[in-house]
């Protein structure tokens, strides 16, 4: 079962006979955004003012890292970067991971047909993982004439050759790919924050969890190489960026489809080592392949985030394997115990589903048990939503009380630990990085500890970027508010 494949909808097929290097792709789609800049500076010219884009991210760190690459290109194209959905480049950037995700995307697309009557230099593109599904790409075609591109997650580095053509007047483009081997990272991104950086290590997933659409939209999982993934931190670590997150699917199976490749953890090393970086984050993990290596690299290497986040989706033996999760309720434990011992200050997050089909109160039991014995210090915790074209779709739901019931346990169990985990560290003086003004409370800004957790303190905007040591005052169940100190006082 492919979920998004089907026939006469691919009108732009990759076979790996016809494809040119990687390199000669980079120099073809650069060429492509000189021909797109021509387009908008003529634009400029026929509006009398300077064009406007605008990405609506919807998902996760993947997505947002993807739209900073598309923010980059339409930047270099000359866009002038908006955050009103009423600009003259709209991309929405879908995600397909829960179904009523795509239920936004489409009743938000017709908020933006208003905009387009309205301008009729006006595009709309959608890409993203929505796009690789057969029965949202039809649905798009048939009732959103006014979308004018829709591009997959495989091709999306070819997307200054498709932003030219749109802009020359090309109608209606459905630029889909099942797949591809090809990486290519030399576009220009657009960062969303100066200080800090997610760098793809990976792409797609082989894990084929029977509830995730992720490995059909995604494609097979490919590294990329660690000289360039290297190359890449250096270059953001002379730009001003101290803090990165490797990213992928699956990050610690990074490198088995490269013979010869650096392992995950030996390429954490790697990444701690280059000079200006100070924080090393990943996302996201899978417990099947956490290694012992890992744990010593995390033990030994201060760089690296003092989190793990660590998705167990369920503490059912019988469940995780119904999902396909390849490893028990036994397995999980052990690691997290090992982690609890061998690294007492890291904080530990987890993923959890609640009501996959066949989930009985005893199931329930597992996982409330394995909260409170692991305690973590947050979850994200989910209702389960079928996704079309997955195994676990055609499996019996369960009955919508029960899936209620549950999740409020499951809340209430992951609430009162975290409140638990975040009161240790009261009174502790700890390194944070200021991430932005806080919204909430004027004249203060917020920090992120190196555990991930979040603190508010008295600042500015002059701050934003800096590392600053922090005394956790308040409490405040899941953040804390804090002040500054000087060494002297820290030491003291
Ligand atoms: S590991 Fe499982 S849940 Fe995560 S992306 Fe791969 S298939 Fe999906």
């Amino acid at each position: 079962m492919r979920a998004g494949s089907g026939a006469g909808r691919r009108n732009d097929r990759f076979t790996e006979r016809g494809e040119t290097s990687d390199r000669a792709e980079s120099l073809r789609q650069e060429e492509y955004l000189q021909r797109a800049a021509q387009e908008v500076a003529d634009l400029e010219q026929e509006i009398g003012r300077r064009p406007t884009c605008c990405v609506t991210t919807f998902g996760c760190q993947m997505n947002a890292r993807d739209s900073e690459k598309l923010l980059g290109i339409l930047r270099r194209a000359g866009y002038a970067i908006s955050e009103s959905e009423d600009a003259d480049f709209v991309i929405y950037n879908t995600c397909t991971v829960r179904d009523n995700a795509d239920q936004r995307v489409f009743g938000r697309l017709g908020r933006l047909s208003h905009y387009k009557k309205s301008n009729p230099h006006m595009k709309i593109a959608v890409c993203g993982c929505m796009t690789q599904e057969q029965g949202n790409v039809d649905r798009l075609r048939k009732s959103y004439p006014y979308v004018d591109l829709i591009f997959g997650t495989h091709n999306l580095f070819r997307f200054p050759e498709y932003l030219y053509r749109c802009l020359r007047g090309e109608k209606r483009m459905v630029e889909l790919w099942e797949g591809t081997g090809r990486i290519v990272e030399t576009l220009p991104v657009e960062r969303r924050y100066p200080y800090k950086s997610g760098v793809n290590i990976t792409f797609g997933c082989d894990n084929f969890c029977t509830y995730c659409i992720v490995p059909y939209v995604r494609g097979r999982e490919r590294s990329r190489s660690s000289e360039e993934i290297l190359e890449e931190v250096r270059r953001l670590a002379a730009d001003g960026v101290t803090e990165v997150m490797l990213l992928g699917q699956n990050v610690n199976s990074y490198g088995h489809d490269l013979p010869g490749e650096l392992s995950f953890p030996e390429l954490c090393r790697r990444v701690c080592a280059v000079e200006g970086i100070r924080r090393v984050r990943f996302m996201t993990p899978h417990p099947k392949d956490f290694s012992d290596e890992l744990l010593e690299v995390i033990r030994e290497e201060p760089k690296m985030a003092r989190h793990i986040h660590l998705p167990m989706q369920s503490g059912s033996t019988e469940i995780l394997r119904r999902m396909n999760r390849r490893y028990t309720k036994e397995q999980y434990l052990a690691l997290a115990e090992k982690i609890r011992t061998r690294l007492p200050d890291v904080a530990m997050t987890t993923d959890i589903i609640v009501g996959f089909p066949g989930e009985t109160p005893a199931d329930v039991e597992d996982t409330l048990d394995v909260i409170r014995r692991v305690c973590f210090d947050n979850a994200y915790t989910f209702i389960y939503s079928p996704r079309r074209g997955t195994p676990a779709a055609s499996m019996e739901p369960v009955p919508e009380a029960q899936i209620h019931e549950s999740f409020g346990q499951v809340l209430a169990q992951v609430q009162a630990c975290a409140r638990e985990r975040c009161s240790r560290l009261a009174g502790q003086v700890l390194e944070g990085l200021v991430e932005e003004l806080n919204t909430q409370e004027a004249g203060y800004v917020t920090a992120r500890l190196s555990n991930n957790t979040l603190v508010h303190l008295p600042g500015d905007a002059s701050m934003i970027g800096q590392y600053h040591r922090i005394r956790l005052d308040e409490d405040h169940g899941f953040y804390y508010f804090g002040q500054i100190v000087t060494e002297q006082e820290s030491n003291g």
